[in-house]
């Protein structure tokens, strides 16, 4: 199967749950259907390259794994990882996702995935306008599947109801919300930290930092 990629690369994960541990970050070119004014891996829509043996070896090497986006659930994403699973047989998979998409062609993914993280888009945030409902999230709850935590982009004040509406829509336990500072670049996210802390703690939430940006600004592949 030809599976395309924008990049792979070896890495801390730097946000949410799993941060601070080492992963192979699989950012699978699949496009993504949002339009997020802060998204920083517009780069992905128009890179993609095919998957090489390095990469699998990489990931054989390593096999705690991130599929990430573009949105990692779009096109053929599912189908991707299905094939990279099968190759690699990981010890450890987590996906990011925005949760617009359900993996239905390959349904046993839901429960294949250790970890999904969803981190539901306001569509006050897109550049246009589309349906941003996190129907993973829904799937997920009404399954009664445990494996999942949510991540929140704090962008501003605007967004603190619509994350308060999410988590008490879908009912989701406070211990698997985090709140994570819009960070494209350093100063962004320092500009956007304070009031993230606030929010999060405020409502007993977790607090999300990006490592990466902190450490390394906007480089790319770490
Ligand atoms: S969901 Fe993620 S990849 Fe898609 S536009 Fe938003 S930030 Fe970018």
């Amino acid at each position: 199967m030809k599976v395309f990629v924008t990049e792979v690369f070896f890495s801390f994960q730097g946000e949410g749950f799993n941060v601070g541990q080492p992963r192979v970050f699989v950012r699978l070119a699949t496009n993504c259907p949002l339009s997020c004014v802060f998204c920083d891996s517009k780069y992905a829509r128009s890179e993609s390259r095919l998957l090489t043996n390095e990469d699998l070896l990489l990931m054989k090497k390593h096999p705690y794994l991130v599929f990430t986006g573009n949105e990692p659930l779009f096109n053929d994403g599912p189908e991707f990882m299905k094939y990279i699973m099968t190759e690699v047989h990981p010890l450890y998979v987590e996906v990011e996702t925005n949760g617009t998409c359900l993996p239905t062609s390959i349904s046993e993914l839901f429960t294949l995935i250790n970890l999904w993280t969803i981190s539901p888009k306001n569509p006050k945030t897109q550049s246009r306008e589309i349906d941003t409902a996190p129907v993973l999230l829904g799937y997920l709850r009404e399954n009664l599947l445990e494996n999942y935590v949510t991540k929140f982009i704090y962008n501003s004040k605007d967004d603190e109801d619509f994350i308060l509406s999410i988590v008490d829509t879908f009912k989701v336990p406070n211990f698997k919300v985090w709140i994570m500072p819009r960070g494209e670049n350093r100063d962004v996210y320092l500009d956007h930290l304070p009031l993230a802390w606030e929010f999060a703690l405020n409502h007993g939430f977790n607090l999300s930092p990006r490592l990466h940006v902190e450490t390394f600004n906007t480089k790319r592949g770490v």
